[in-house]
């Protein structure tokens, strides 16, 4: 089909749609929509984004004049727009959604499956998908990770599965996309202030289950137990301990299947613990969520370890920096919340912690409570800097703090700015043989950084230049 979707007649023919947002998301909606006809509008927060559609103001939007009313994910319900759409019964639709209707259209044999939870769900996703290409199927991860469900569908490239990375705010919006099998890694404190409570968090995330046939969950997670209870569909638990049948598992060095093996008294081998990088709790529980995945598909055990052994997780997850005299410097950068942070220092024994930035709301009592034990000392950044630091105070008072205030004439983004060349000095100050110092900030990075990735740069960039002495 390709380009020459233009000249059919389509649902979108003539249509007007107003899409809100012109990220990466916006953007590929419109490029399908009017591809198949449709009269594109778009709305943006930002007024000096860059787009090649009619830009509509935001403050002069007469919604009488749009047949239909795109969100982007992160745009809130609360939004006035969406509200007045919402009052004037006015079509909301979603990339997902759009995504998956143009797919029933031009490749109805492709199948989805589905991740969500607060953490792990690129690590998985990839993952699931390298899994189900070593068993032969032709498969991508996209979704949150890599290219939009939208553009991928819209390609001429007949999937046999696509693995979907969804976020809460893409289960929010989404509706009527269906999976053949999903995983729920874990629920935990993130994004409260965008849902409006945990409560409503979790309901997003859980919605998903209403829309698979079988669901993969971790079995550790206590909020993903309770709140699957109610669900009717087949479910296969996951956990890092000794499978019970009809489940996934650990057994002494071993990942185990119990669940998709034809006498579940036995325990079919998936892979050894060691084929797992980096060997960590967490990232034991991410391979079996996609394992189980995989093996809900019909990919065997050994081409699941095959895949499991050629793989390493995406840039600033655990990413080791380098080692130097006894201390082991560590970049995760992409722990933006205390559930992710948690996981990370509790993979380590002494640790010397970087973490602050944005909160977006999320509470640190459990999280220091947690992990209190692993942490020598702790340097604290960013805004919400201050709420770890207090936390400590409480919970651990033995423990030393350091803040390293941002200085008056700092510019986000410049090549100038030595924030973290501070961060890296006081942090090479305090190490001792066997510490692990840990970028692991249970905080979103934009109060400072561009982006988790442009904190991560910046730190390896500063520990090579401080502790390795390279220019
Ligand atoms: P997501 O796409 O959900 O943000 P990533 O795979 O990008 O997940 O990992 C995000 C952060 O969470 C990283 O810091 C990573 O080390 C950590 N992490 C990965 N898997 C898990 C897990 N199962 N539980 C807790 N933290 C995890």
């Amino acid at each position: 089909m390709g380009g020459e979707v233009r000249e059919m007649a389509t649902p979108y023919s003539n249509q007007k749609v107003l899409i809100l947002g012109a990220g990466v998301t916006g953007n590929a909606v419109a490029k399908a929509l009017s591809k198949r006809g449709a009269l594109i509008g778009i709305a943006d927060e930002n007024k000096d984004s860059i787009f090649d559609y009619p830009r509509i103001e935001l403050d002069s939007i007469d919604l009488t004049q749009w047949d239909s009313i795109v969100v982007s994910p992160g745009w809130n319900e609360s939004h006035p727009i969406i509200q007045a759409a919402l009052a004037g019964g006015k079509p909301l639709l979603n990339e997902i959604d759009i995504a998956w209707e143009l797919h029933l259209e031009m490749a109805p044999s492709q199948k989805w499956v589905a991740i969500t939870g607060t953490n792990g769900k690129t690590t998985t996703v990839e993952m699931a998908a390298s899994m189900l290409r070593s068993g032969g199927f032709h498969a991508i991860a996209c979704g949150n990770v890599g290219e939009t469900v939208i553009s991928v569908v819209d390609q001429n490239d007949p999937f046999d599965y696509l693995v979907v990375e969804l976020s809460s705010f893409q289960l929010h919006w989404s509706k009527k996309a269906q999976f053949v099998s999903c995983a729920i890694l874990n629920i935990a404190d993130d994004h409260t202030d965008w849902h409006g409570s945990f409560e409503k968090y979790v309901q997003a995330k859980i919605s998903l289950l209403d829309r698979s046939s079988t669901a993969i969950l971790n079995g550790d997670d206590g909020v993903v137990v309770e709140k699957s209870a109610h669900w009717q569909g087949r479910k296969i638990f996951y956990g890092l301990d000794t499978p019970n049948p009809g489940e996934l598992g650990v057994v002494e060095d071993l990942l185990v299947d119990r669940a998709f093996v034809l006498d579940p008294q036995e325990a079919a081998m998936i892979c050894e613990l060691v084929d797992v990088k980096p060997t960590v709790p967490h990232n034991v529980s991410n391979a079996l969520a996609a394992a189980g995945i995989a093996r809900s598909l019909g990919v065997t055990h050994e081409a699941i370890q095959k895949s499991i052994q050629s793989f390493t997780p995406g840039r600033h997850r655990i990413e080791v920096v380098c080692e130097k005299d006894g201390v082991t410097w560590i970049d995760d950068s992409k722990a933006t919340n205390p559930h992710a942070a948690a996981a990370s220092l509790l993979s380590q024994l002494h640790v010397v912690w970087i973490a602050g930035g944005l909160a977006k709301g999320a509470k640190m009592e459990e999280l220091i409570a947690r992990t209190k034990v692993r942490i020598r000392a702790a340097i604290v950044i960013g805004s919400d800097g201050e709420i770890i630091a207090h936390e400590l105070r409480k919970q651990a008072p033995e423990v030393q703090i350091f803040k390293i205030e941002t200085p008056g004439d700092y510019l986000k983004g410049a090549e100038s700015n030595s924030l973290m060349e501070a961060v890296v000095k006081k942090a090479l100050e305090v190490a001792i043989e066997g510490d692990t110092v840990l970028l692991a900030p249970a905080c979103a990075s934009m109060d400072q950084f561009i982006s988790y990735s442009d904190r991560g740069d910046r730190f390896a960039k500063a520990v090579k230049k401080v502790v390795l002495h390279e220019k």
